[in-house]
């Protein structure tokens, strides 16, 4: 098994929320834009993304916060606003608006203009950052039988399946997504909303490895951490990263890949998560 380490891009700006920001960032530069806008949760690795993206290349941020700010911010917002992202709490209803025309205009009008990053960061922008994974596996690992990724919004492996099928690979590997929340089977279809090829066939979610829902684990995921530290000096987060190589080796042990065959597995970062992970233990607050 190979481990493609996106999460040793950049200590803040890491992992595939990088790649998902990368044409957006460029894109917004084109428009003349001065002001990054989007959305997340109070743990959102998508958020810390842009919050670090806008100090580091010259953007003012705003994160639209889903739900009510608490009276002690979460490590991620507290960095964020480090960061000079400013923070804007709205109702889990209003939330639930984000992509309507109607709220992003009201957004606007209170707000000033800004450039639209959707939650999680994923659109077809994004996914053209994440296809790069795939031109660069073609010079690292260029003989490989499956490629393997975490999935939050399934953007990131809606790049991975476009990349090996679409784009200059001749590879073809087989991607397999590993979603981190329960009953995720709607990513299918949003998966092929992304990719816009129901021709492609050679990439599944793989729907068992969620330990409860998002951001929930147990004692099993943490040891696993502990344990794949000790034995190969990388560090996994419970969130995403975890799940996925929990996964991957229990697909190995009940001989789901074929004998001889050729893993990658993505590595998406999500390290600078681990601080708030005590608190996320203890509040149900953020979990869906
Ligand atoms: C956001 C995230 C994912 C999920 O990516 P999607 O494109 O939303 O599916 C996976 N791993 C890490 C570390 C992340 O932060």
């Amino acid at each position: 098994m190979h481990v493609k380490r996106d999460d040793l891009i950049h200590p803040e700006l890491t992992g595939n929320k990088w790649r998902k920001l990368k044409y957006n960032l460029l894109q917004a530069k084109r428009e003349n834009k001065e002001t990054l806008l989007t959305f997340g949760g109070a743990y959102s690795n998508h958020i810390h993304a842009v919050a670090s993206a806008g100090k580091l290349l010259g953007f003012k941020t705003i994160g639209v916060i889903r739900g009510e700010r608490a009276p002690i911010l979460s490590p991620t917002l507290e960095y964020v606003q480090s960061c000079g992202m400013s923070l804007h709490f709205v109702t889990r209803q209003d939330y639930r608006k984000k992509s309507e025309l109607d709220f992003i205009k009201g957004l606007k009008n209170k707000l000033g203009d800004f450039y639209n990053i959707p939650e999680g960061g994923t659109n077809d922008l994004a996914i053209k950052g994440v296809q790069e994974i795939i031109d660069e596996l073609d010079e690292a690992v260029p003989e490989r039988d499956y490629v393997c990724t975490a999935c939050g919004t399934g953007g990131t492996v809606a790049g991975l399946i476009k990349g090996e099928n679409l784009g200059r690979s001749k590879q073809n590997a087989k991607t397999l997504g590993f979603p981190v929340l329960k009953n995720a089977d709607w990513m299918y279809g949003d998966v092929l909303g992304l990719i816009k090829e129901s021709e492609v066939k050679n990439w599944s979610l793989v729907l068992d490895y969620h330990f409860g829902g998002y951001a929930k684990y147990n004692k099993t995921l943490i040891d696993f951490i502990h344990d794949f530290k000790r034995e190969f000096s990388i560090q996994l987060e419970p969130i995403y990263t975890a799940k996925l190589f929990y996964g991957i080796f229990d697909l190995v042990d009940k001989d789901f890949f074929p004998k001889g065959s050729t893993i990658v597995a993505i590595h998406t970062g999500g390290l600078q998560g681990l601080k708030g992970i005590k608190e996320l233990a203890k509040s149900n607050d953020d979990n869906e």
